[in-house]
């Protein structure tokens, strides 16, 4: 059975200043305390899975056991049809160690020039797992599909947002107010899937 979230305070397991703003935004009607990584000083670990589940795992595990109090971490990224997926779990790295992601998106960019792709499909996926100090663990998934463009339009959100249209939509997610994209983005889908089994 799904284990429920009692405990008051949560580490968000995560050193990305956009995610930890969205997971606290998402979190504060549960009243849950939301304290992030960074400032309980932990060591952000190595993501070496192939999967987003696998690499959540592995930061909300590490989190949990180092705060000694239950963890969320979320791994996410970007995955382009035409690029068989790619940037996918490398979507930070692909940003390099300055996190430029306007350097990112130009490589993502010259890789659909470079193969001739007329289809710039593209879908984010977002993997939360909540671990608990004694090693329990869950996990949740949500993807939101829809279609790149360029130039990068709006300076909202973060990462390649700037660079997504969400089917249904004309604006990119870097164009859309917080509010509107927290509804309905790959992030929202897997925390209304969390919520359900871990909070509701
Ligand atoms: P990681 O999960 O920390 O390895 O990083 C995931 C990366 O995927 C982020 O640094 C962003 O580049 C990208 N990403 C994940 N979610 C979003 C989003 O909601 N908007 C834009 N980019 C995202």
């Amino acid at each position: 059975m799904t284990r429920r979230l009692i405990e008051p305070r949560l580490v968000v397991a995560s050193h990305n200043p956009g995610k930890v703003r969205e997971i606290g935004e998402l979190i504060a009607p549960y009243r849950i305390e939301a304290v992030s990584a960074a400032s309980l000083g932990l060591a952000e670990p190595e993501e070496p899975e192939p999967t987003f589940i696998g690499n959540a795992l592995i930061k909300a595990r590490a989190a949990a056991s180092s705060a000694r109090l239950p963890a969320l971490a979320d791994d996410s990224g970007l995955c382009v049809d035409a690029l068989n997926g790619e940037p996918g779990v490398l979507s930070a790295r692909w940003a390099g160690p300055e996190k430029n992601f306007q350097e990112a998106m130009e490589k993502v960019h010259r890789r659909l020039i470079a193969i001739g792709a007329v289809d710039w499909r593209a879908h984010f996926v977002c993997a939360l797992a909540i671990a608990w100090p004694d090693g329990h663990s869950e996990v949740f998934e949500g993807e939101i599909h829809g279609t790149l463009v360029w130039p990068p339009r709006g300076s909202r959100g973060f990462g390649y947002d700037p660079q997504f249209v969400a089917d249904g939509y004309d604006i990119t997610f870097g164009e859309m107010e917080p509010e509107r994209k927290h509804a309905i983005s790959h992030r929202a889908i897997a925390f209304r899937k969390l919520v359900e089994a871990c909070l509701a």
